[in-house]
């Protein structure tokens, strides 16, 4: 007993001391996250707390899944990186994997979301310079969410971002969601791609309508430009398909995904047709591109939800949340439940957001508030029904004890 009081001590000190190590960049709460399984974190105290944001809508098969431990086991005892000069056996496998369940031909791996997304607008732009006579510049959302370089920061619509780091990389131009004459107007010959996500995921949860993204299909094709679809969020199950654009009936130009396709290992994927094969060598690349760890990984997670048709599972599940909050919602005064799958948001009577997150944190359950008036939902595609209770009675408990309710 003694001893394990002192080892806590000892923690909370090199905790402390530790802090002061990392630049800050976060405010985060003073819990240290020890220990992963399936729907829950533990902390160094032993606090389990139920995961609803999913490790941010990336740990798809839970925390520290067997098939990822499995995985990662096996190949790092085989061949944890050769060069990017070189293929290895799992990157072939894998891309093959993608293309097969895909409606393209071609892939390219990185790291992290941003990095996928760099690709995606380099790719853009090499086309509009070889085939649209140095069209560059790339249509994008108000309220979307690229990544945090310094051109996917410049490609996200986020009012916030507006004036830091300036100068911005040039060449984007924004336009409000589901508005058809906004972006028309905004289409000129220095047009080379339309980029966007389907489900908005950081902007709060915000859903394209089928008709405006077949009329940008229809656009795209009669000027002859891209369309990019961003998938980081909502790929790989999330959305209750394997992939967002079959809601559509589109095919996109380019999509990307990040997050959930490595179910909590550094993994993203650039993927295109084969018309738009058109990088030289040397042109794009990156020292972990297809890294035979990530590329070994990344082909469990995906074949994961395959055989176990976590995207239906995701859809289910992703219903009977929305229907159990929409009962909630009287008592509390939630509005505008809404989602796809699971990715799932909606909004509160007051700007409470931040203080419902820690609330509830402080009761064992990680939720998200990407801003002031909104809750985020994007649990892992495993999860249960008995988990989405059990969250919403914390929750309801969190709603009643900061005092919201219906007006
Ligand atoms: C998270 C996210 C990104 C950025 O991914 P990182 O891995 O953080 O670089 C880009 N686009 C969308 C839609 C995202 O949700």
């Amino acid at each position: 007993m003694l001893q394990t009081l002192d080892t806590q001590e000892k923690e909370q000190d090199i905790s402390e001391e530790a802090e002061q190590s990392l630049l800050f960049t976060a405010n985060r709460p003073k819990m240290i996250m020890e220990r992963g399984e399936g729907m829950y974190l533990w902390d160094t105290e032993g606090n389990a707390y139920l995961d609803f944001s999913g490790g941010w809508a990336v740990t798809s098969l839970g925390h520290s899944p067997a098939v990822v431990q499995d995985v990662l086991k096996e190949q790092s005892g085989t061949l944890i990186h050769s060069s990017p000069a070189f293929y290895n056996k799992p990157m072939l496998e894998f891309a093959k994997l993608l293309t097969d369940i895909s409606c393209f031909d071609k892939v390219f791996f990185a790291s992290s979301g941003a990095e996928a997304n760099e690709g995606a607008i380099k790719l853009a732009r090499k086309y509009g310079a070889v085939r649209l006579n140095g069209a560059y510049e790339i249509i994008t959302l108000t309220n979307s969410f690229h990544g945090r370089t310094l051109a996917t920061m410049s490609a996200t619509g986020k009012s916030q971002w507006d004036h830091l780091y300036e100068p911005k990389v040039s060449g984007f131009r924004h336009v409000p969601i589901n508005d058809l004459d906004a972006c028309f107007a905004a289409i000129s010959e220095n047009t080379c791609a339309i980029m966007l996500e389907l489900v908005q995921g950081e902007g709060g949860i915000h859903i394209v309508d089928q008709s405006y993204l077949q009329t940008l299909r229809k656009a795209c094709d009669v000027y002859g430009i891209l369309l990019i679809i961003d998938e980081i969020q909502t790929g790989i199950g999330r959305t209750g398909r394997m992939f967002a654009y079959e809601h559509y009936g589109v095919e996109p130009d380019i999509m990307t995904l990040g997050k959930g396709i490595g179910g909590g290992f550094p993994l993203s994927a650039m993927l295109t047709k084969k018309q738009y094969d058109l990088f030289e060598p040397g042109d794009q690349g990156g020292t972990y591109c297809g890294q035979p760890l990530a590329m070994a990984v990344g082909r469990a997670v995906v074949q994961e939800v395959i055989d176990r048709k976590l995207g239906d599972h995701a859809h289910m599940q992703g219903e009977y949340l929305l229907l159990q909050l929409r009962r909630l919602s009287g008592t509390f005064g939630l509005s505008k439940i809404r989602g796809k799958g699971l990715l799932t948001a909606f909004d509160l009577p007051a700007p409470v957001g931040a203080e419902l997150v820690a609330r509830c944190l402080h009761k064992g359950l990680i939720i998200n508030s990407p801003s002031p008036f909104v809750i985020r939902l994007m649990p892992a595609l495993t999860v249960a029904t008995a988990d989405i209770d059990q969250m919403l009675l914390i929750l309801a408990e969190a709603c009643k004890e900061i005092g919201i309710a219906a007006s």
